[in-house]
C-alpha cells in the first residue's frame, strides 16, 4: 500500500470512529461542546439549540445538540454519554434542576466545564457559569402588562378578578417568575384592586408541572366552574405562553371572548409563534420576548473566554445561588411584546418574517 492510500485509510477509520462514537465526524479543532436541551416541544428551545449550533460552529467549534423530551432520566443519559465521548464543555437547560448533580461532578473530575443555560443548575457544586435573562424581571414585566391590560379592557370594574398560574416547581426560574409578579400584584391584591376569587396562591399551588399547557387548561377549566358561577374573569397571570394557550382554550370554552363576556387578559412568555398569532387575532394579551440568539452569542462569548484561559464576562455575582455557591451570572433583557409592538420587535428584529405570523 503506498503512503497516500495508508493515509486514507487512516482518515477513513478515524472519522468512521468518530461517526460510531456519535462525535460530528468533522469536528472543529477547537473541541465539541455538548448542548443539553429540555425539550422540542416548545419552540423557544429549538430556536435556543439552533442558534447554539449556529453560533457555535461559526466560532469553531463542534456542537453535540440532545433534546431530552421532558424526561430526566433521558437527559441525564444525555449528559452522562457527552462526558463519556470527550466533549470540552456542557451548556445544560435542566429538566428538572437539581437532578444533575451526579453526572456533574463526574463531569467536573473529568475537567469539562459547565454552563447552566437559562434554567439554574442546583445543589450541585460543579456549575461553572450561568447564562439568562433577569428572570425576576420577567415575571415584573409579565404583572405589569396583566395590569395594563386590566386597565385598557375593563376600565370600568373594580376590583379585578384574577387567577395566576406559575411555572414548573422544578424549575428556579418559575419561582423568580411568580415572585417578580408578585412584587407588582401583592400590593394591589393588599389594596383590595385585584381579587383572586379562587384563593389559590403561592407557586405549591400554582404551579404547573413540566409547564404542561394541558394541565393549566385543565386547572382552569376546574378554576372556572368552581368560583365564577355569578363572577367574571378579568385576568390571568400565565408564565408561559405554552400555558397561555390551554389557559385560553378553557376559557373560550365557557364563552369568553364572544357576545359580551371579554376575553380576560391573559399574559405569556416566549413569543412563540401560537401566541404571537393568538396576540394578533387578540386573544393573548401579550407575551415576554427573550431573544434566544442573544442568549446563544452570551453563551458562545462565555466558552471561547473560558476556553482560551480567560475569564468570561458576567454581570451579576449575587442572585443565583444554587444552593451549594451563588453562580457568576450574565442576565440579559426581556421585552415586553403585544399587539401594539410586535411588528417592531419580532418582524424588525428578523426573529420571525411577516409571513410566519400570518
Ligand atoms: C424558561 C422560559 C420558558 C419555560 C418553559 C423557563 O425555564 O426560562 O423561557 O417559558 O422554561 O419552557
Amino acid at each position: 500500500m503506498n503512503i497516500s492510500r495508508r493515509a486514507l485509510l487512516a482518515f477513513t477509520t478515524a472519522a468512521a470512529a468518530a461517526v460510531a462514537s456519535g462525535l460530528p465526524a468533522l469536528a472543529q479543532d477547537k473541541g465539541t461542546v455538548g448542548i443539553s436541551m429540555p425539550t422540542k416541544s416548545s419552540a423557544r428551545w429549538i430556536a435556543d439549540g439552533n442558534s447554539m449550533v449556529e453560533q457555535f460552529t461559526a466560532a469553531g467549534y463542534g456542537t453535540d445538540l440532545q433534546y431530552a423530551e421532558d424526561d430526566i432520566p433521558n437527559q441525564l443519559a444525555q449528559i452522562e454519554n457527552m462526558i463519556t465521548k470527550g466533549v470540552k464543555v456542557l451548556v445544560i437547560a435542566a429538566i428538572d434542576g437539581t437532578t444533575l448533580s451526579n453526572a456533574l461532578d463526574n463531569a467536573k473530575a473529568a475537567g469539562i466545564t459547565v454552563i447552566a443555560y437559562d434554567r439554574l443548575i442546583r445543589d450541585s457544586g460543579s456549575v461553572d457559569y450561568y447564562a439568562t435573562f433577569d428572570n425576576f424581571k420577567v415575571g415584573v414585566q409579565q404583572a405589569t402588562s396583566l395590569v395594563e391590560g386590566l386597565k385598557e379592557r375593563f376600565p370600568d370594574t373594580k376590583p379585578w378578578n384574577v387567577e395566576l398560574f406559575g411555572g414548573s416547581p422544578d424549575d428556579n426560574n418559575a419561582f423568580f417568575f411568580y415572585n417578580g409578579a408578585m412584587s407588582v400584584l401583592q400590593p394591589m391584591i393588599d389594596s383590595g384592586d385585584i381579587v383572586i376569587p379562587s384563593g389559590q396562591m403561592g407557586m405549591d399551588v400554582v404551579g404547573t408541572l413540566r409547564w404542561d399547557g394541558a394541565v393549566a387548561q385543565a386547572r382552569m377549566d376546574n378554576l372556572l366552574s368552581a368560583n365564577y358561577g355569578d363572577k367574571v374573569l378579568n385576568g390571568v397571570l400565565s408564565p408561559y405562553d405554552g400555558l397561555s394557550i390551554g389557559i385560553l382554550s378553557s376559557v373560550k370554552g365557557v364563552g369568553y371572548g364572544s357576545g359580551d363576556l371579554k376575553m380576560p387578559v391573559v399574559t405569556g412568555q416566549d413569543a412563540e409563534v401560537p401566541s404571537v398569532k393568538s396576540i394578533i387575532a387578540g386573544e393573548q394579551y401579550s407575551t415576554i420576548f427573550k431573544d434566544t440568539r442573544n442568549l446563544a452569542g452570551v453563551t458562545v462569548k462565555m466558552v471561547d473566554a473560558i476556553l482560551s484561559g480567560g475569564t468570561p464576562e458576567i454581570n451579576d455575582t449575587t442572585t443565583y445561588d444554587n444552593g451549594v455557591k451563588v453562580i457568576p451570572s450574565y442576565l440579559l433583557e426581556s421585552q415586553p411584546v403585544n399587539v401594539t409592538n410586535y411588528e417592531e420587535i419580532l418582524v424588525g428584529s428578523g426573529y420571525y418574517t411577516a409571513d410566519q405570523l400570518k
